[in-house]
């Protein structure tokens, strides 16, 4: 397999392992496959049995620079919420909830974990932001449910098995939002937004 013709893998990463994962490999010609994952062990195997050249993950993979946990009771705490990627998107009129708080917490140091498992592996891993992406794109908001965004996938050019796949969940289509960030940004149509020691967040460019 030449580098050009491996997928690209994107993952919807819940909080939790027993929460579903949305896992979708895209390749080259666009085609994606979806299924729901939960535990780490099973997102590695089928990483590493796909060889993606890129791995783009809905969760932040980074903490806020000068933070070393995400505890209350360290001193770390002092240094903030917020990543300059985060800063940067909310500046852009995103909306994103900060990666040290409530819920994202567990989300953040899971895939920081992750993360650090994949580069292990020698895989590539990229931050990909759906949610900037979907509004970016032009793509429905997640209240509009699964079907809507389906069918902006499919108007894109998403193909195979997304287009007639039963009970399709927002978890599957988001990790097909990411695996196409991660393809945008392979062929130059995508920017980094941040600082490369904290972690980038992966947008699309606005379409011209
Ligand atoms: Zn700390």
């Amino acid at each position: 397999m030449t580098a050009s013709s491996r997928p690209v893998v994107g993952i919807d990463l819940a909080g939790v392992e027993t929460r579903p994962t949305g896992f979708c490999t895209l390749d080259q010609n666009l085609r994606a496959k979806t299924l729901l994952l939960w535990k780490d062990e099973e997102i590695v195997s089928h990483v590493a049995k796909l060889k993606p050249r890129l791995v783009a993950v809905d969760a932040p993979l980074g903490l806020p620079k000068g933070r070393c946990c995400l505890r209350d009771d360290c001193p770390c705490r002092s240094a903030g919420h917020l990543r300059e990627c985060d800063r940067e998107l909310l500046r852009m009129g995103l909306k994103l909830f900060p990666p040290t708080l409530g819920a994202m917490r567990k989300l953040t140091l899971r895939a920081v974990a992750l993360r650090k498992i994949l580069e292990r592996g020698r895989f590539q891993v990229v931050e990909a932001f759906p949610h900037a992406a979907k509004a970016l794109l032009g793509f429905p908001e997640k209240r509009e449910g699964a079907e809507k965004l389906r069918e902006a996938l499919k108007k894109f050019g998403v193909k195979g098995e997304l287009r007639r796949k039963r009970n399709i969940t927002i978890h599957e289509l988001d990790a097909v939002v990411s695996a196409l960030v991660g393809r945008l940004w392979l062929e130059g149509e995508a920017q980094a937004v941040g600082k490369p020691e904290e972690g980038l967040i992966i947008i699309p460019k606005k379409p011209q």
